[in-house]
């Protein structure tokens, strides 16, 4: 993978482009997607983005999002977008495979790949040009960076503003993880310099559930949480029927994780989804546990250190049966 400055001279020659990112996009990915999108439409380019598989309704807001083609929808058309791509930009994941059905076509085409990236232990060898840097807060402070960096910040219009919060405001977890850097808050200040309306973006993020969501929410603190205080551990489990029950979309289990940490003493949170084709884990932890090994050691994934994300084929009780198994052998990783 070489240095990203080699790729700036190729934004002056109109192409091609298409930009996606891991599936079922987060507002990093979706932000970072739609940020650079509208800065590169501003070249001349034919730009597409395509997401791997559908989003979260509350992303629906977003500018140029109504031209983001849904991969497992549309697969004929994306191919074919793919097929004629000059480059394609791969955000907001570390390795093909964070794009499910899209990983092979990615690893056929023979275009340029660029990487833009801040997940750990990133596949640098499948891109032609990219940056990946971990102790960044987001991509699309990543994109800002980019944009900066190719000299022409002065491209930096209101849809890519709004596109760029969002993504760094969800990732930072509204600004108070320890991956908000001074720079974070001067990209920020910026973005406020420019005229973008924050307020607006936190609203369309996150007071737009329906009642069911926060039901579903109430319910699973209720009934599908368990605490192991010898570990500092606490543990969410969601069985199918649950996410049909409360009729539970994508995105509308985002978050339910953060609320394990926010119990007195607890470093560890796990939740476990049981979505059908494979159970999905999420991990978050507060301090010096490392979940990003943890998850790639017992769960075919990664991510960060304080968040990451993994999976398994077995039933929701044997997978979770496995968690409580390894537990122990953290234990004074967990004190
Ligand atoms: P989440 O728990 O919110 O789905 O994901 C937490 C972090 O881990 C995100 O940065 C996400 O991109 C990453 N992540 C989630 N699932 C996986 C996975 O299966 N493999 C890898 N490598 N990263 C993942
Ligand atoms: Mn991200």
């Amino acid at each position: 993978m070489e240095a990203i400055d080699r790729f700036f001279p190729l934004l002056n020659t109109p192409s091609n482009i298409v930009i996606t990112s891991h599936q079922k996009p987060d507002g990093d990915a979706m932000g970072s997607s739609l940020g650079l999108y509208h800065f590169l439409i501003q070249f001349g380019h034919n730009v597409t983005v395509i997401s791997p598989t559908n989003w979260a309704d509350f992303l629906n807001w977003m500018p140029g999002v109504d031209k983001v083609i849904n991969y497992e929808q549309f697969k004929h058309k994306a191919q074919t977008i793919i097929d004629e791509a000059v480059i394609i930009f791969c955000l907001d994941f570390n390795i093909l495979h964070r794009t499910k059905h899209m990983e092979k076509p990615l690893a056929a085409a023979t275009c340029i790949k660029v990487l833009i990236d801040h997940h750990q232990q990133p596949a640098e060898d499948e891109f032609t040009y990219g940056i990946s840097l971990t102790n960044k807060s987001s991509t699309c402070e990543m994109v800002y960076d980019f944009i900066v960096a190719s000299g022409h910040k002065d491209k930096i219009n209101t849809d890519v503003a709004k596109s760029l919060y969002t993504g760094v405001m969800t990732d930072t977890g509204s600004f108070r993880f320890p991956s908000t850097t001074a720079s974070v808050h001067l990209m920020v200040a910026h973005l406020k310099e420019l005229g973008l309306q924050h307020s607006e973006i936190h609203s369309n993020i996150f007071d737009s559930s329906l009642e069911g969501r926060l039901r579903f929410t109430g319910f699973a603190l209720l009934n599908r949480m368990e605490v192991l205080y010898e570990y500092n551990t606490a543990i969410m489990y969601i069985f199918s029927q649950d996410l049909k029950r409360f009729d539970i979309k994508t995105g509308d289990t985002e978050g339910l994780v953060n609320y394990l940490l926010s119990m007195q003493g607890i470093k560890f949170g796990a939740i476990v989804i049981d979505r059908d084709e494979e159970r999905k884990w999420s991990f978050r932890s507060k301090g010096d546990f490392d979940v990003n090994t943890f998850a790639r050691l017992h769960f075919e994934g990664g991510g960060h250190f304080n968040a990451a994300g993994g999976r398994s084929d077995d039933s929701l009780d044997d997978t979770l049966a496995t968690f409580k198994k390894i537990l122990p052998t953290y234990e004074q990783q967990l004190h």
